[in-house]
């Protein structure tokens, strides 16, 4: 059985990725301090195969025994929680993979970092491809999550040049499903809370601006496809279907039927004007696509919101 450590395992992405990895047969180690990660989102899973290790990874981290694989997954990722923790975003990306590397090291385990499309900034390419470089404001707000992503970018290629680690990086894309939480700030998770409460949706700047969103799950397949796979280089995985954040706000008022106004608000400093994957290299070399249409995707995310906002009310 294989053994694999996933640090930010009480996240949202970590958690399905504990949960996958779990399907597939391996053990899993699930390291979080829980800063932004919850025990809720592992609360269900009831195997012996898992353990729950509340740990900050950007101090030193001890395993006990063999491990096969590490996905360093732990990080702030939403712009207001970077925002909120820049200091730790910056830790954690950059200490934390340097701690996470030196466990592959030791142990001889593969390693995959999950990287983001802001390391592209603000882009000038559009679509982004894995060549392109970006362009990031590293002294702005975003600059701590955005260059502490680029840093660990850079450490993961060191170790995988000088040590032979085993190491692959994903640029992940904006993601949306059950488990982000209530007060995530980023914008599905509050037009949906909005809506479900009646409140106005709040639209940063004109909405003009473009994101391409994918579903949790199939971000997480291509995620395993990678891990599986011998490609070293980075790999965008996200879905390339682009839209307005405006047409996304009016998305979701029409999947809920809610009568709730959309009001604009101040856009953020340096908040990426569009933003769309190039998904070429998942799909040639990992023979990947994501699957799940929005409308499926949005379904299921507000079938979670409603339980979940339901349970939080009733504390
Ligand atoms: N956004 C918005 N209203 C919100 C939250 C976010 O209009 O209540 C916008 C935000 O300014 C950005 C886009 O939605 O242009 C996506 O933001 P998010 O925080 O989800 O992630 P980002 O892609 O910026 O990392």
């Amino acid at each position: 059985m294989a053994r694999a450590l996933v640090t930010g395992g009480a996240g949202f992405l970590g958690s399905h990725l504990c949960d996958y990895l779990l399907a597939k047969g391996y053990s899993v180690i699930c390291m979080d301090n829980l800063i932004t990660g919850s025990e809720d989102n592992i609360a269900h899973i009831d195997s012996p195969n898992f353990e729950f290790v509340r740990h900050d990874v950007s101090t030193f981290i001890n395993i006990e025994g063999d491990l096969d694989c590490i996905f360093h997954f732990a990080s702030p990722a939403s712009p207001p929680d970077y925002l909120k923790y820049p200091i730790q975003t910056l830790k954690v990306g950059s200490l934390g993979v340097h701690n996470t590397l030196g466990v592959a090291k030791a142990k001889n385990a593969s390693f995959l970092l999950a990287s983001t499309s802001e390391i592209y900034g603000d882009p000038a390419v559009h679509p982004q491809p894995e060549t392109y470089w970006g362009n990031v404001n590293t002294v702005g707000p975003r600059g701590v999550y955005d260059e502490a992503k680029r840093f660990g970018e850079a450490m993961t290629m060191a170790y995988h040049r000088s040590h032979k680690i085993n190491a692959k990086i994903v640029r992940i894309f904006n993601t949306y499903g059950p488990r982000m939480r209530l007060n995530d700030g980023r914008a599905i998770p509050n037009f949906l809370i909005q809506a479900l409460t009646g409140k106005d949706l709040t639209l940063y700047g004109d909405g003009s601006q473009t994101r391409s969103f994918c579903f949790v799950s199939d971000l997480i397949e291509g995620i395993f496809k990678l891990h599986l796979s011998d490609v070293n280089d980075p790999v965008n995985i996200g879905n390339p279907i682009e839209m307005s954040v405006r047409e996304m706000a009016e998305k979701i008022l029409q999947a809920l039927g809610s009568k709730s106004k959309i009001v604009e608000r101040e856009l953020p400093e340096d908040d990426p004007k569009v933003r769309r994957p190039d998904i070429s290299r998942a799909k040639k070399l990992l023979n990947w696509e994501p699957k799940v249409i929005l409308d499926q995707g949005l379904a299921s995310t507000i079938d979670y919101f409603k339980k979940a906002l339901n349970a939080q009310n009733s504390d």
